[in-house]
């Protein structure tokens, strides 16, 4: 290690080759700062599988220089580490200011793949802190980290995770935890609270710069508009066509897999259709569209069925930050249609594909609406129905999937009703795209609480190991099969809040 010219902490050659770019953006969309060293950090994961992303050797993961930096005592050599500023919408509310308030880029990186950008989260103070402590408790940096690979795994655009470090630091939350950084990794982390900052400032310079880097970085296709829904020279409102396209992609993988976000804030939007900040997210246990899993979220505001018409409404959002770029306002209301067209004819693929259908036909959506009944009614193990009735499929054995359901006739008319309609459209259910569309395996609360409590006597196995189950999250394995039962009934007493 040597000390860095600019920076009072060691730098280190990593061998990645650094491009800053969102650096180049000014001064006006952030403050160059250094993480502030964790103390006595320990490594508690890592994945190998976001190294290879990078083009990073995993052995080096298990290096002291990673550990170094990835806890903010060193820094890598290239990196210029800054905090961003961004503001939000905070439930349905105008927040005005927030930032990376425990969050550091270190930088962006060529890759084989392409740039990405690495960020500490849990670094420490910054500009944004406001009433915060700049720290991350292990707890939530283990749901974060495990969650963001388990999403990736299950071809669900995600932040990625590359490392988890903890240290004995007490962190004050409801009670004394310790602190934790997780590094996170992706093109970038450009949120929709960016825009909406500048907006709110009247900075239409900035944000028109802000709009431009995106386009011309992560939307080619939109750079001229004419490629981007027809917003010929328009490529604010094509970026926000694209935007919308690819969110409302976004969401019906979430509705699909049953994944509940938690905090569904503009400044948690990634402007590329990521699903990024994992708090108080839940994979759902048993179906219920009025399912809060954020215990802080007092009016269901971010329930499970809530999800598709608040990201419409974030949308209107980065809409409304974007109208001094795109001037007439109904382009930009046009832009947003795609989201009403799109999200409803992306669910219903997902949907047809978990129930093995191939090709669409008149009709499939009543099916899919009956059967989403049923679940809710019998509030039915959601994954757990799914995957059942995949390997029902495969078997001819339908018992263990009506065993599910209390209301045994209820499900009886709804499998006749459904097989007459798949027969008389000339179709065949097909096993192996519903093994394929309905994990095995997912990051239930139960099976990250084990890991917490784990994690926090000093055994990381456990996490290790259900990090192992969760890269292979279709596939049926004899040593996963713990993590594919039924929640235990503590389970649904978990209390997981904004706490993090
Ligand atoms: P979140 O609810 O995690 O999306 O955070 C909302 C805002 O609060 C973001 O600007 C975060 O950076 C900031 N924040 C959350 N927790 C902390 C903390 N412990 N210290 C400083 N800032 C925080
Ligand atoms: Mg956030």
């Amino acid at each position: 290690m040597t000390p860095s010219p600019s920076h009072a902490l060691p730098a280190v050659d990593t061998g990645l080759a650094w491009n800053n770019r969102f650096a180049a953006l000014g001064p006006a969309f952030y403050t160059r700062l250094e993480p502030r060293p964790l103390p006595t950090p320990h490594t508690v994961a890592h994945s190998p599988d976001a190294a290879a992303l990078l083009g990073l050797d995993a052995d080096w993961l298990h290096s002291d220089a990673a550990l170094q930096i990835f806890s903010g005592n060193a820094l890598p050599q290239g990196s210029d580490p800054l905090a961003s500023v961004y503001s939000g919408h905070q439930f349905g509310v105008w927040a005005g200011q927030l930032g990376d308030g425990r969050a550091l880029l270190l930088g962006e990186v060529q890759t084989p793949q392409g740039p990405q950008e690495i960020q500490l989260k849990g670094s420490g103070l910054t500009p944004y802190s406001r009433m915060g402590d700049g720290r991350a408790v292990l707890r939530s940096s283990i749901r974060e980290f495990l969650c963001s690979e388990a999403m990736h795994a299950l071809g669900i655009p995600t932040t990625r995770a590359l490392y988890l470090c903890g240290s004995p630091e007490p962190v004050q939350r409801e009670a004394v935890e310790t602190a934790a950084v997780v590094t996170r990794v992706a093109p970038s982390f450009i949120r929709f609270g960016h825009f909406e900052h500048f907006a709110a400032r009247g900075q239409f310079g900035e944000l028109q710069q802000l709009a431009d880097y995106v386009v011309e970085r992560f939307y080619p296709e939109c750079q001229d508009g004419a490629d981007c829904g027809g917003h010929a020279g328009n490529r604010y409102a094509a970026l926000l066509q694209a935007v919308s396209e690819r969110s409302a992609a976004l969401v019906a993988q979430w509705q699909a897999v049953g994944f509940c976000h938690g905090v569904l804030n503009t400044d948690n939007m990634s402007i590329l259709g990521l699903t990024i900040d994992y708090g108080p997210f839940q994979f759902l246990d048993h179906f219920d569209p009025g399912h809060i899993c954020n215990h802080s979220d007092h009016q269901g505001r971010y329930a499970y069925g809530q999800q598709p018409g608040v990201v419409l409404w974030n949308l209107y959002r980065l809409g409304q930050a974007l109208q001094p770029l795109i001037g007439d306002p109904t382009i930009a209301m046009g832009a947003l249609e795609s989201y009403r067209t799109l999200y409803p004819q992306h669910f219903m693929q997902r949907m047809r594909a978990k129930l093995g259908l191939d090709a669409a036909h008149e009709g499939d959506s009543t099916h899919i609406d009956a059967i989403l009944h049923l679940l809710a009614d019998n509030a039915v193990d959601y994954p757990i129905f799914w995957r059942r009735l995949s390997r029902a499929v495969g078997s001819g054995d339908f018992d263990p999937v009506r065993d599910l359901c209390a209301d045994r006739a209820g499900w009886d008319r709804w499998m006749l009703s459904f097989s007459e309609h798949v027969a008389l459209t000339n179709r065949a259910l097909d096993a192996n795209l519903m093994l394929k569309n309905n994990p095995h395996i997912v990051l239930r609360n139960h099976l990250a609480q084990q890991c917490i409590e784990a994690a926090q006597a000093g055994e990381f196995s456990t996490l290790q190991a259900l990090q192992t189950a969760l890269q292979m999250p279709f596939d049926e394995h004899p040593a996963h099969e713990a993590y594919a039962g039924f929640p235990p009934d503590w389970a649904a007493h978990l209390s997981i809040s904004c706490s993090s």
